[in-house]
């Protein structure tokens, strides 16, 4: 028998009460019972975004939410300007050119964040584009980039929406989604919310309704505003995803317990003590700055595989981490600390890699990292 152990951005760990609560038998949801389900998820949702606006709930992965944040406010024409520093900051480009959107890219070396005066100086010379598309924390590199100040630049143009995909951002980090203007931010339920795959939320600000109201919409299912009118009162205008959205019922009531503050407290030491382990263990972060506290992308040591550090994890150990994308396949490795993580998952994660580089033929001190790691979480009195 092999444990298994499940330490991959996404999908991450379920924790036994949701997965409990979403064995309950099918209600349906145009029946009464659905009502004050929905009306809390609804709540909890606005709390975990920190948001007054309307948060939308799809049945979908996070791309859909991508899509609709792209099909619901642009038209065919339109000008929008994306950061693209990793391979989900590249799906905005291709959702752009799907739907005849103009986009013009800023692109970000593998393993930086962007510099927020690059968008400024863009909207500068081009006021007319009308939405500015980014990641929260851009999955592919584990580097996080800086919406707080991009809200800030784009809350001085009336007509440009700021739209952040904060799929492995938001319940790991703070994101003040009302105090730093971002007009429209998407979650998906598989990262941080401790959830299975299949939904995607969306926020929408008054500014980003405005900018629907004027879009000649392409949407059909993933048709906002007919969401919107829906979900205030508590339905969904197709069939919802009924045992997710009670799972969530049930991950909100965790979150709650804990609090956001406690929350990105505890996110942030899993990090920090992941980032710590494995440079104690000799090994190079990916990210060159701000890196992600969702995840830590890791360089193969040289002369080492990536995919084989992936593979031996979950062959010989169990465990699911993630390998690179594109041109960092075999030269990074990734370890998740996000949603339903705690001090002993991290120091499994780098126990393991311990011993698969140890075992690969690198000279690598077994313990080396864990210590580190248990250091930094080792309860204070
Ligand atoms: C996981 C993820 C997505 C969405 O992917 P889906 O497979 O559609 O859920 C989008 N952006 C980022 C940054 C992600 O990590």
């Amino acid at each position: 028998m092999l444990k298994r152990y499940l330490l991959a951005p996404g999908p991450t760990p379920v924790p036994p009460e949701v997965l409990l609560a979403m064995a309950r038998p099918m209600i349906h949801h145009r029946a009464p019972e659905f009502d004050p389900i929905f009306a809390e998820v609804r709540a909890g949702l606005q709390w975990l975004y920190q948001t007054r606006s309307d948060v939308l709930m799809l049945a979908s992965s996070g791309t859909g939410g991508m899509e609709g944040s792209v099909s619901n406010f642009l038209s065919p024409g339109d000008k929008a300007l994306y950061v693209n520093s990793g391979k989900f900051g590249e799906r905005w480009g291709k959702i752009c050119k799907t739907f005849g959107i103009h986009a013009t890219e800023i692109k970000v070396e593998w393993g930086h964040a962007v510099d927020p005066q690059q968008v400024a100086d863009a909207l500068k010379t081009d006021p007319s584009i009308k939405a500015v598309y980014v990641q929260a924390s851009e999955t592919s590199t584990g580097v996080s980039h800086d919406v707080k100040a991009l809200g800030e630049i784009v809350k001085g143009y009336e007509n440009t929406i700021l739209v952040v995909d904060a799929i492995t951002a938001l319940g790991v980090f703070d994101i003040k989604t009302d105090a730093w203007g971002l007009d429209v931010v998407i979650t998906g339920s598989q990262k941080a919310l401790m959830m299975p795959p299949g939904m995607a939320f969306v926020s929408v600000s008054d500014k980003a309704w405005a900018a629907a109201d004027k879009a000649k919409n392409g949407a059909f299912y993933f048709n906002f505003k007919k969401e919107r009118e829906n979900q205030a009162k508590n339905q969904t205008a197709f069939t919802p995803a009924v045992s997710l959205i009670i799972g969530l019922q049930e991950a909100l009531k965790i979150m709650k317990a804990e609090g956001l503050e406690n929350m990105f407290a505890r996110q942030g030491r899993l990090a920090r003590a992941t980032r710590e382990g494995v440079q104690a263990a000799g090994l190079n972060l990916f990210p060159k700055e701000s890196p992600s506290d969702a995840l830590t992308a890791v360089c193969a040591p040289d002369g080492i595989d990536g995919q084989a550090i992936y593979k031996n994890l979950r062959v010989q150990y169990g465990m699911t981490a993630a390998g690179g994308q594109d041109h960092l396949k075999g030269k990074i490795f990734r370890l998740s600390h996000m949603g339903y993580a705690d001090s002993f998952d991290v120091i499994a994660a780098l126990a393991a890699t311990e011993m698969v580089l140890k075992g690969l033929g690198h000279p690598i001190k077994l313990g080396s990292g864990v210590g580190k790691a248990q250091e930094i979480l080792m309860v204070q009195k």
